[in-house]
């Protein structure tokens, strides 16, 4: 599937894949892709592309372009049919570079690649109903107007390490199905992820230069995709400090769309009438999941004052109990940092968090780490009133880093909900449907959940942020205006021409 050759006695060379072929980039420059569990298993040498690689691909999609569209609705989704089973038949054997590559305990890998194949699904499913637009009436009964989706061209997506496989299956699904082609930018912390992507749409036989991945840094790959006038609409999924350079450089040409799709400092909120094994049990889950490297990680557990004490012992007592270890170890909670830029952003976060004068409630890291070598951070567990200024309860830790802030009541844990610059997802813990309404209708974010944690979106829905997480709703069915433009046809069914609004048409 990958051509390969070998480097040493292990080590293989992971090329890009342009216009249908595993193509050696321009440059003799290689990056290593590493374990982050275990950095001595090297998992690949993967290229660092140079302008003539990216031209390569944008050349190559321009020319694969027509002949995509000529494809047609309900053909081009059957691909998207044939990748997810694909990915089914490969399911553990993805899973597990999932969980070597990125970090993520085996059972989320496997959460991460069911959500890819879900998503495959999903697009092959909007193909075969075969709606591309609508037939609307006109004023003037003979003519027949409709709405047709015209694909865009070219979408550039870019990806972060977080979700190595179902997050470029959310950007490139339905981009396909829709007739435009794709550029895959992966993140150059999972590389062979995205190589497996590819060779999942080799397999499958789609034409050349439909689906494409070019590796490298987003500084030498991601950015000159993004500025190249020959590309369409760029969807991306990082981090926001990314993501507000991509829509500036954006903003810089007339017909260029893009989505961005960002951090956020999330929350559960634990009401007073909460069951209070069902708060522990979803503050858990939303605070230390992948290690709290989810966009949708809570950050902060805005708890009822009433309840506060009762709560934060229940909850720093299951937190004692959160293992940490081996990826591949089925009984691990979480496994590990994805590298040791993410150890030392989480440990600032907790430094700071004493330096603010927070009370510590729990830091494991002084425990023994699970392996000498390895990116590593246990939970930690801060509490103290809420304050507007203070940096770590209101920037994204991307760290097993959360705050227990003692509300006053459903409303002030709502304005203390809304007062970041974030607004991705919240959940709100509560027995009474009036408190969870009020949440739904008031908290700035684009997912909500009632009785939730406030992660684990399904792939149906919108997912996506308000405020600095994001400018759109790139999934679903929400990222069809992104990927189409509607193009307005009228046919006229008479012998003679009759004007709208009454504008004459004869002439002399
Ligand atoms: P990142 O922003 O560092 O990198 C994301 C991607 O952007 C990578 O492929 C990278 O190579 C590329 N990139 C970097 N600089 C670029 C540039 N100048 N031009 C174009 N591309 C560039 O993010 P990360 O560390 O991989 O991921 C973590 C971040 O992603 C967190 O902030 C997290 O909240 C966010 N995230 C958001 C969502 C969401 O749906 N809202 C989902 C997952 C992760």
């Amino acid at each position: 599937m990958i051509s390969t050759m070998e480097v040493g006695m292990t080590v293989s060379k992971v090329n890009n894949f342009i216009q249908g072929m595993w193509r050696t980039a321009a440059s003799s420059d290689w990056f290593e892709s590493r374990n982050p569990a275990n950095p001595d298993d090297v998992i690949g040498l993967f290229p660092q592309s140079t302008t003539q690689d990216i031209e390569a691909a944008v050349q190559a999609a321009t020319r694969a372009c027509a002949d995509w569209r000529g494809v047609g609705l309900v053909k081009r989704a059957e691909y998207l049919l044939r990748v997810a089973q694909l990915m089914e038949e490969d399911r553990e054997g993805l899973a597990h570079t999932v969980a070597r590559e990125a970090g993520k305990q085996i059972n989320e890998a496997r959460a991460d690649v069911v959500e890819a194949i879900h998503t495959a699904q999903y697009a092959f499913a909007f193909g075969h109903l075969g709606q591309y637009g609508r037939v609307l009436a006109d004023e003037v009964p003979s003519k027949r107007c409709y709405e047709v989706m015209e694909p865009r061209g070219i979408v550039v997506a870019i990806t972060p390490w977080n979700f190595p496989v179902a997050l470029p299956f959310w950007l490139t699904g339905l981009s396909l199905v829709l007739g435009n082609c794709v550029i895959l930018k992966p993140s150059e912390l999972t590389p062979m992820c995205g190589a497996k992507i590819a060779g999942y749409f080799e397999q499958a036989g789609l034409p050349p230069g439909v689906f494409q991945v070019l590796h490298g840094t987003g500084e030498a790959v991601g950015a000159p995709l993004v500025a190249h006038p020959q590309t369409h609409v760029v969807l991306f999924t990082g981090s926001y400090e990314v993501g507000l350079q991509i829509k500036q450089e954006v903003a810089k040409q007339a017909d260029k769309v893009c989505t961005i799709e960002t951090g956020g400092k999330n929350a559960v909120l634990v009401m007073d009438d909460a069951n209070v094994d069902m708060a522990v049990s979803a503050s858990v889950l939303s605070a230390f999941k992948t290690a709290g490297q989810r966009c949708v990680t809570a950050g902060r557990l805005l708890v009822d004052s009433r309840i506060a004490d009762h709560f934060a012992d229940r909850f720093v007592s299951a937190a004692k109990r959160v293992t940490v270890g081996d990826p591949m170890d089925e009984q691990v909670f979480y496994g590990s940092m994805i590298n040791q830029h993410g150890v030392e952003k989480g440990r600032r976060f907790n430094e700071q968090a004493r330096k603010e004068g927070f009370q510590i409630l729990l830091d494991r890291n002084s425990e023994s780490p699970p392996t000498s070598k390895g990116y590593w951070l246990k939970p930690f567990v801060y509490t103290g009133p809420w304050r507007h200024e203070s940096v770590c309860l209101t920037e994204e830790a991307f760290s097993p880093h959360v705050a227990i802030v003692p509300v006053r009541g459903v409303e002030e844990a709502v304005e203390v909900y809304n007062d970041t610059k974030y607004g991705l997802s919240g959940a709100i813990i509560t027995e009474d449907y009036r408190k969870a309404k009020y949440a739904e209708e008031h908290m700035r974010c684009g997912i909500f959940y009632w009785n939730l944690p406030c992660i684990g979106a399904g792939v149906r829905l919108p997912f996506g942020g308000v405020k600095q997480s994001g400018n759109l709703i790139p999934s679903a069915a929400g990222l069809i205006p992104v990927l189409t433009h509607p193009k307005a046809i009228t046919y006229n069914l008479d012998t003679k021409i009759v004007m709208a609004q009454g504008l004459k048409a004869e002439i002399g």
